[in-house]
């Protein structure tokens, strides 16, 4: 099948979708300048070692070392822009098209491009709470003295140490939010996985779980992943390319008289 037709077979079945649900990785934001940070390819890791710097453990211990190896990251998250693949999520929400996005992804790009229903499983830097007193802050409060100096963001309450609510190596997972996820791949009956590797749990499991329930899996991503012999459709290009194709067929469908 050539490329256009796979794109053409995509936007055909979430026209026909009744719930469909999209699960989205590194790859996604990586057309943002994010670069995919649990990859030893990053560039991130060549000063540091990740247990040391951003593990829940360390961070107890030592956290100006995960406050200077995150520093460089939180300003290209702050200064990143949405691109086509995360407007174009955002555009199918609109249409009343797509249900929810289940992310991996702790960058807020989904919701700067418009999209509402996301399940941030790995945390967000959008909020810290203070280890000590648990006191919770909107991060853009700390972020530009942070930024601007590199000190221990503090909590104004009672001088604890301000964790962002991201997940870090050897945290659980928030259970509420695993839970509506795992509901989510239950519910739907289309599901995308864009821009994962699907190498970290439990969003690994998320796709295995459409499958069991029935679901066809569009799978968008540059490298094989371990769901394509189950996928019903596995295109291996650049999400932000073929996905914003996919979105312009679904919206012209939509537009079209129904036959
Ligand atoms: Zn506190």
């Amino acid at each position: 099948m050539g490329a256009d037709s796979l794109l053409c077979r995509a936007a055909d079945w979430i026209l026909r979708a009744r719930h469909l649900v999209a699960l989205t990785g590194a790859g996604v934001s990586t057309p943002s300048g994010i670069p995919d940070f649990r990859s030893p390819d990053s560039g991130l890791w060549n000063q540091v070692n990740p247990f040391l710097a951003a593990s829940i453990v360390a961070f107890r211990i030592r956290p100006q070392l995960f406050f200077d190896w995150i520093r460089p990251l939180a300003r290209m998250m702050l200064d990143a822009a949405p691109n086509a693949a995360h407007l174009a999520l955002a555009q199918l929400e609109q249409m009343g098209r797509l249900q929810a996005v289940i992310t991996q992804n702790i960058d807020n790009l989904h919701q700067k491009a418009g999209s509402a229903h996301v399940i941030e499983l790995h945390g967000t830097m959008r909020q810290a709470t203070c280890i000590r007193c648990h006191h919770v802050v909107p991060t853009e409060s700390l972020l530009p003295r942070f930024l601007a100096s590199g000190e221990l963001p503090r909590c104004d309450t009672c001088g604890g140490v301000m964790k962002p609510d991201v997940i870090l190596f050897g945290e659980q997972l928030p259970m509420q939010k695993v839970h509506a996820a795992r509901a989510a791949a239950r519910a739907c009956d289309v599901m995308l996985v864009l821009g994962s590797s699907l190498t970290v749990a439990p969003a690994a499991d998320l796709p295995t779980i459409a499958c069991d329930n029935g679901a066809r899996v569009i799978v968008i991503n540059r490298q094989d992943t371990w769901i394509d012999g189950r996928a019903a459709l596995v295109i291996h290009d650049d999400v932000a390319i073929a996905l914003p194709d996919i979105v312009a067929c679904v919206a012209y469908g939509t537009q079209a008289p129904v036959e």
